[in-house]
This record gives structure tokens, sequence and C-alpha cells, in this order.
């Protein structure tokens, strides 16, 4: 069904906008300007529409772990509060927890995730009445063990080729990182990705002892040096969750195979993940760079607004330069252009001929009064709970705050949650 949402605010002007199917076909200021004969109307009421928000990293289902195991390092928090609690994950613990961290996502106007966990074919079904756009990667964490590779790169391969592919819904790898992975699925990885062109998802330079661990076991080479030595990111698109740890020849080399380095500052300051995001070198080097919220056990929501905000501030504040990292730069970390060209979204533009991908922000919040500068409003002063509205793909995913099925998702999730943990 072809849509209007009429009387929205962008950059100060009152537009109307046509959808037909999922793409802007027309936007103008005069309402009598359409007269399409059939199609359902969203008023926009005068709110302001920004593009909607992409996740570059996340674990979705660890929302059922939320306030499970905090104020941890990450070692003894992986060891023993979440990899035991992983162990007992059942079919439809992973489907509600999915289905929860869906809707968290929409609440907070995030349209795209880029998601790292086990069972993704839970996703894929969990995605079927909710939307969104997503790029789900295949998790290959084999724990150093070939034969384990093995079995796990029969079901990924798998996964990939059965899997109904669309602009939407894409499909890649996720490696866990240089510690958990062996030699064997890393190089198997780098090149099944580049003959299948597929991307490539792997946490990167999260921490120092990760680092030491690297150079001690192969041959002096940093996590960057040694992913490259095995031709991982040698024509393959890959996203490197973290990218804390890296001195300038890592970022050479992030530059030079155009690495995508997602940033996810609360994860990084809440496990004390010890190293200040290298964003202006990064952004020197020309390497990309876009924003995630990590997994909910380690943030403890998927609200990127406040990632954004988190983020800037980090910048100042260990850099002493307020200037560092603007609201405009923030958001764009997360949203618009950047992102949606990165993971392929779209443009991430709100103009003819683009996807219709965006939210819109109540203008009668206190946070979003007065708006000198409506960027820097929802970046410093707003919340994911400012979105009304939430068109994705020219569908509305989220309409004044209310998601189809919200209570069934809630109450579901819950029981899932308090069945695991208690
Ligand atoms: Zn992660």
């Amino acid at each position: 069904m072809d849509l209007l949402i009429k009387n929205v605010s962008y950059n100060n002007k009152k537009l109307h906008i046509f959808i037909r199917e999922g793409v802007i076909s027309q936007i103008s200021d005069n309402l009598s300007d359409f007269n399409m004969p059939l199609y359902t109307i969203l008023d926009g009421d005068d709110n302001y529409i920004f593009p909607m928000l992409h996740n570059g990293h996340t674990h979705s289902p660890m929302v059922l772990f939320r306030g499970y195991g905090d104020d941890m390092g990450l070692e003894s928090w992986l060891k023993n509060r979440i990899w035991p609690a992983e162990a007992r994950l059942s079919e439809e613990d992973y489907f509600w927890g999915n289905r929860l961290a869906l809707l968290e996502m929409i609440k907070n106007g995030t349209g795209f995730f880029n998601e790292m966990y086990m069972n993704p074919r839970s996703m894929v079904r969990a995605l079927d009445d909710l939307p969104l756009k997503a790029l789900i990667n295949y998790p290959v964490i084999d724990g150093m063990d070939e034969d384990r590779a093995k079995v796990q790169i029969r079901d990924c391969s798998q996964f990939i080729e059965e899997t109904n592919w669309s602009a939407r819904l894409k499909g890649g790898i996720a490696l866990h990182s240089v510690y958990a992975n062996s030699e064997y699925s890393l190089k198997w990885a780098g090149k099944y990705a580049r003959e299948r062109k597929v991307p490539l998802h792997i946490h990167l330079a999260e921490t120092e002892q990760e680092v030491f661990n690297c150079r001690r076991n192969h041959r002096g080479r940093s996590p960057v040096e040694y992913l490259d030595s095995l031709d991982f990111f040698k024509d393959n698109r890959v996203y490197a969750a973290h990218s804390l740890w890296m001195n300038e020849r890592d970022m050479e080399i992030m530059g030079d195979n155009d690495v995508v380095a997602v940033h996810n500052p609360v994860s990084n300051m809440k496990v004390a993940a010890g190293a200040f995001f290298p964003y202006e070198k990064l952004k020197d080097k020309g390497i990309p760079i876009v924003i995630g919220s990590d997994g909910a056990a380690s943030n403890n929501n998927l609200d990127l607004l406040e990632e954004m905000k988190i983020a800037a501030l980090m910048q100042k504040h260990h850099s002493g330069n307020p200037g560092l990292m603007t609201a405009e730069e923030a958001f764009s970390l997360g949203s618009g252009d950047i992102p949606a060209g990165i993971f392929g979204t779209g443009t991430g533009r709100i103009e003819v001929g683009s996807d219709a991908d965006f939210i819109i922000i109540n203008r009668k919040s206190p946070s979003m009064v007065p708006s000198f500068n409506r960027t820097s409003n929802l970046v410093y002063s707003a919340s994911g709970s400012d979105v009304l509205h939430l068109i994705c793909g020219g569908k509305v995913l989220m309409e004044n705050r209310v998601v189809e099925g919200e209570d069934v998702i809630l109450s579901n999730a819950r029981a899932r949650a308090e069945a695991l943990l208690t």
C-alpha cells in the first residue's frame, strides 16, 4: 500500500512525503500535489524527520542477560556469567530474545543492525513480522578447535546458500576474535567471503591482553597484522568491532583495506577495555567509522542516541578538545548516508528516489525544546523514547510509539529470561 506522510518538518520546512514500494517517490510542500487515489496517511503533526538509525555491532539475544552480571571484568564476566548462561539457551530463548531486541531497536529508532550471535536462523525467523533491515552474520567460533570449525563451516555455508537474502536482509560471517578462532577458520572465512562476496564481522583489538597474547602466539604480530597475514582483509568488506588497541601500523593496514571500525563506547567503558577509541587518527586515515551498541549485557540498552552522546563526550573528555566529535559527526556515525552507504541499506537521505528509511522525533518532548539545533538536541538531549514513528523500507514499524504485538514479546521474553537465569 502506498503511504503519504504529511506534515513533517525537515530542515525547518514543512513537507509531505509520498512513498511507493518502499521508496520516496514524491516530496512536496503542497498537499494538493498528491492526487493518488488510494494510500494510507500518517500525519506527522509537524514533528521532526531524520534518517533512521543504524546499529553497527550487536548481539541481539543478549537482551535476555540485561542486568545479569554487571560491574565485572571482561574475562570473569564472560567465564562466570555469560558463557554458562549462553550454553543453556534453547531455540525459543533465542527467538524471544531476538524479538525483544528487535522491539527495543524499533522503539529507539533503529531500522538496521549488524548482528553477531548464535542461531542466526532464529533471527531470520524473528524478522518475519518485524521487518527491520539487517546483516545477519553466521557465527563461526571454534575455540581454536579445527574439527569444531569444520562442522560450523559446513553449516555456515549451508546457511548462506539456503537463506532467502534480499536488499533488506543480507548475510555474512561473524568470527568471534583472533583469540577465539583458529587460524584455520579465519583463513577459510577470508577466502569464502572473497569468493562469495559476503562481508565479515569480527571483534578486533578490544583489550590490551588480546594484543599481548596475539603477539606472543603469532610471531610478534598484532591482531590486525595477524589477520592481514591470513589474507582476512584482502578484497573483503570487514566490520571490526571495537578497534581500540591499535598502533599506527595497524591503522595503516585498516586504511589500506578499507576495514570499517565499529565504535562501541558504552560497552568499552563498562568492561573497562582501557583504551581510548582513536577516532581522530582513524578519520585522518580515511577509515570508515560507524557506531554500535554491542550486546545489551554489556551496555545495557540498545539506544543509539545515547551511544552517540557518550561517544562524543568520551572524545572530548579524553582529548581535552571540546570540538572533537561534534553532534553532527556523532549523529553521522549512526544515521544517514555514512552507515547507509557502508551497509548498503540505501542512500540514507530524505530525497526522491531514496529508500523510505526514517524516524520522526517528537517536537513536543521537553528535551527537544527549544530547537536552535535539532541535531544537537537529538544527540545531546534526546533519548530513544523521543522517537514517535519509525518507517523502514516504507513500512511503518512503529506508529505513535506503538509496535504491533509488543505485549506478547515482553511477556514471553521476560518469562524466558526468568526461567533461564533464576
Ligand atoms: Zn561484541
